[in-house]
This record gives C-alpha cells, structure tokens and sequence, in this order.
C-alpha cells in the first residue's frame, strides 16, 4: 500500500538524493544528478533493474543530434515540437513539452558522447507523424540493450544502485516536504532512510487495474504489456501530497501485438504499405493513423482480433527489430505465396482477403485516399509472398501522471511546486495529451531520458 507518512521520527541513514525506479527516468536522473555533484542512491524494487524500458524498442526520438547530422538529415527543435502537438491535437502540456524538445538532442548526445552509448538513427522509414527521421535507437534496436547499457553508465560513473528495495511510503512534513521514505526488502525487512530530495522514477500507473481502470476504462480488461511493477505509486504518493495530476486518461496503446505469442510486431509493417484485416478478412480502419489508437481499433473488433498483412519487403525492414526476429522465431509471422494460400493459412474467406488486397492494390496505383482516410500516394504495392501476423490491441504504458514543471518540480494544483519533488518519465505528466491518439512514437523514452535528466539536475542543485 503506497502512501505518505507524516512524522519527525529519525532515520537510520540520510543521503542528498533518493531516485525510486531504476528505469531510464531514474538512470537518467541519478547520472545528471551525479554529474551535477551530489551522491544520488536508486532504490529500485526489482532485482535488476529493467523496467518499462526493457521491454520497449528503446528508440528515442530527438532533432539536431550528432548522430543526426552524420546521417545528412535535417531537423528542427521546433519542427519537433510541432508534430509532437499536431499528433496531440494541440493538448501536450506546453512547460513540458518545450523542455523534453529543447532537451532532447542534448540528451542522446550526453549519453553518446559522456556515456558511450552509440545511438544511429533509424533511416530506412519514418515513423507515423514525424517529420524527419529523428528515431536514435543502439545496434539491437532494443530497451534490453538500452537499459543495459544505461545501468553499465550509472555504474561506472559511481552511482549506488540499491535493488530489492521496494519503496512502500514517504515520509513527509505536514507542508509537503519530503523529509525520506521507507523501503521494504523481499525478506519482509523494512529501514527508513531520509533524503534531501526525492525523485521520481517509478513510472506511470499501467499494472494497477484498478488506477487502469478508473482514468482509462476503455482499456479495463487490455493485456497490459508493460511492466508489472508499475503500479501508480507515484501518482498516489503526489495526490497525497497535495499534487496536481494531469491527462490521466493519456495513454501509449499498441495494436500490433503478435496473439498468443506476446511478443510486439512494429508498427513499420503497416506504415511501409501493409494494412490490418479483422477475422473475416474486411479493413476496418486507417492504419496510417497509428499504432497507440490501433489498440482500441483492434480490440474493438471481433474477438479483440486482427491480422497484420505486408510481404517480404516490409519483413526485410522489420527485422532490424529484435522483437520481429523473436515473432519469426516463435512462428507467429505466417508466409503464403498467393491470397487464396494467406486465406487458408489464416481461416478467413478467401473472395473477401482476395477482394481486400485488390482494393489497396488500386488505392496505391490510383495514389489516391481510401474510404477510411488512409492516403495510399507513394505506397509501393504487395507483392508475394504474402506475409501475416496474427496481433491483438494492449496497453503499453500511461502518458498522465504528475504535472510538473520546466525544472521537473512536481506542482500543487495552484500551480506552486512542491519544495523537494521532482517526477520524470512515466511518473510525470507527458506530452500526449489525453487521448491515445495523442502518442508520437518516442513520447514514453523522451519524457524519461530528458525529464530524468532535467530532474537529476535540479534536485542536485537544490541540496547542495
Ligand atoms: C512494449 C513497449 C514498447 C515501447 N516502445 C517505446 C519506444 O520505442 N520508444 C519510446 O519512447 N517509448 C516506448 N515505450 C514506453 C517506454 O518504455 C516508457 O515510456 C519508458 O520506459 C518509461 O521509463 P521510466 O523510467 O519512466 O519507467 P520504467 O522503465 O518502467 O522504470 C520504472 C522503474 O521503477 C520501478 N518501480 C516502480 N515502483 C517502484 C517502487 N515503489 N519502489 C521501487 N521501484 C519501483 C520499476 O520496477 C521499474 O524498474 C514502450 C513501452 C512498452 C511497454
């Protein structure tokens, strides 16, 4: 039970800076802080830290970087933080999102530079709703090599990483002043420990059903696929303390999940000219909207079933993904040389997939827009062998948390913040808006690198 204990009773020990969450946001965080001249501690509950951020592509997007510009591509802070508010139909917090677009190039650039983490930029397609290629991704394309590679930083720069610590309370003065918190081991051990100041790292509130529920119920009964650790403690702890919560209902939804294999088929199988069917084989929706939307679109469906449909091109530029490799692997990607083969191998009719893949065909000769919005103009054509995953819609993670403010400081609802709090990543409000259709692909990593970043930073500063 998370929540806030108010008292003056001592602690065994008291450090400058306590992070919870040893995801990117308090990996970031404790490296900022760190650098910034204080002795940051993680308490993270997990026995390795991995997080959210494991289990994600660990692309960051970001304009201007060195990575950016060996790649001869061009890009904009501001052209950044206009598609970022295009996609949230206006509605991203605008603090945060000048800060996180300002900060972002910076960031990846540190963590290259500072950190020898050597991101390239993916530049054989571009995401849904950015306006140049500015996705930064490590050599496997994957958060398991991100986080890895961000706890290898903390540790050799000198953080402490304290795991098995799950940060069960705050302890707090009546005014909101967090004087420390109280961890509890695995063996059911508890220490109190005090801080000068208390970051955030612990991410939104996506493994609690019952949060879930309640601030996104469309999505009561998703499959959550982010980390089950992630239980709004955060956002229970700010509330508690008088915080201000915004977007709570903003979330990242995913509607290319490979069902029952588990595993996430990118979303580059649409956007490079493949489309979704439901189980009798029709479309039913704008692929090119994307894919945080298409969790509702697909859930929405029969069964809370659909199937990715693209061919050996898509697959070849799919693969750089490890996850996609993993899909093959497990046999969820299906092969068929003709639609009459693609409609037996997936039981769907075969008149109606036939039907369907002659009506995108024509959309894309025609370089026209289809009855569902979808603009075809540019898309190369399918050719087979035909290629089909059979996917579901989730939940990935939540964009709402607590609103904070340029310096990451957590805010009261009268807007003043909170003397010694700060939030990052999953933890804070994002730049989504309240929608899932508001999500740019990148939102999640960029508010947890560069907020994370930010909040290290200041809290450092407050305390020395
Ligand atoms: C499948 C998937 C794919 C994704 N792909 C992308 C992508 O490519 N690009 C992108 O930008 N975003 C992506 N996201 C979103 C992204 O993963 C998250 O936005 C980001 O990782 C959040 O980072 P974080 O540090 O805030 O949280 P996390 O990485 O989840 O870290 C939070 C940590 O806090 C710990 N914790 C929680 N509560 C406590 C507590 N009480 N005490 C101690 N520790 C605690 C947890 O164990 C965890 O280790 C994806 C998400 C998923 C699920």
């Amino acid at each position: 039970m998370s929540r806030v204990i108010v008292d003056d009773l001592p602690f065994e020990l008291t450090i400058p800076v306590a992070v919870v969450g040893g995801g990117a946001a308090g990996l970031c965080a404790a490296l900022a802080a760190l650098e910034a001249g204080t002795e940051p501690v993680i308490f993270e509950r997990d026995a390795l830290p991995q997080g959210s951020t494991a289990l994600s592509a660990g692309l960051i997007p970001a304009p201007g970087t060195a990575a950016q510009r060996a790649a001869g591509i061009a890009d904009s802070i501001d052209l950044f933080a206009r598609d970022i508010q295009t996609k949230a139909h206006g509605d991203a917090d605008p603090v945060v999102l000048k800060a996180v677009t300002e900060g972002a190039g910076p960031a990846v650039d540190w963590l290259t530079e500072r950190h020898g983490l050597a991101f390239t930029v993916i530049d054989d397609f571009t995401y849904p709703g950015h306006s140049a290629r500015r996705m930064h991704g490590l050599a496997s394309r994957s958060g398991a090599e991100l986080i890895d590679r961000l706890r290898g930083a903390a540790e050799a720069a000198g953080v402490e990483i304290v795991t098995g610590a799950r940060v069960t309370s705050l302890v707090a003065t009546p005014e909101g002043r967090v004087r420390g918190l109280v961890i509890c081991r695995p063996d059911g051990s508890v220490e109190r420990i005090g801080c000068g100041a208390l970051v955030l790292g612990c991410n939104g509130y996506g493994g609690n059903r019952a949060l879930v529920a309640e601030h996104i119920p469309a999505l009561r009964d998703a499959l959550y696929f982010g980390h089950p650790g992630n239980q709004g403690d955060a956002v229970l702890w700010g509330q508690a303390l008088g915080a201000a919560l915004k977007h709570m209902s903003g979330h990242q939804g995913h509607g290319s999940v490979a069902h029952p294999h588990g595993i996430l088929v990118t979303w580059a199988t649409m956007t490079e000219g493949g489309f979704q069917v439901n189980a009798s084989g029709e479309r039913f929706w704008d692929e090119s909207s994307g894919y945080s939307e298409a969790a509702l679109a697909v859930l929405g469906q029969p069964g809370g079933i659909a199937f990715d449909i693209f061919d050996e091109r898509i697959a070849g530029i799919a693969r750089q993904f490890e996850d996609f490799r993993r899909a093959e692997a497990a046999g969820a990607v299906v092969q068929a040389e003709s639609s009459d083969e693609l409609a037996r191998r997936l039981s769907i009719p075969a008149q109606v997939i036939r039907a369907t893949l002659d009506s995108v065909a024509r959309f894309k000769q025609d370089r026209t827009i289809d009855p569902f919005g979808r603009d075809w103009t540019g898309v190369p054509q399918l050719e087979s062998p035909y290629q089909a995953v059979r996917v579901t819609g989730a939940l990935f993670h939540t964009q709402g948390g607590l609103a904070v403010d340029a310096a990451a400081r957590v805010l009261r609802s009268d807007g003043s913040a909170l003397p010694n709090l700060f939030a990052a990543g999953g933890a804070a409000v994002g730049v989504s808006g309240p929608d899932a259709s508001g999500y740019l692909s990148g939102n999640g990593l960029l508010t947890a690198v560069v907020l994370g970043r930010i909040a290290g930073g200041e809290a450092a500063r407050l305390v020395s």
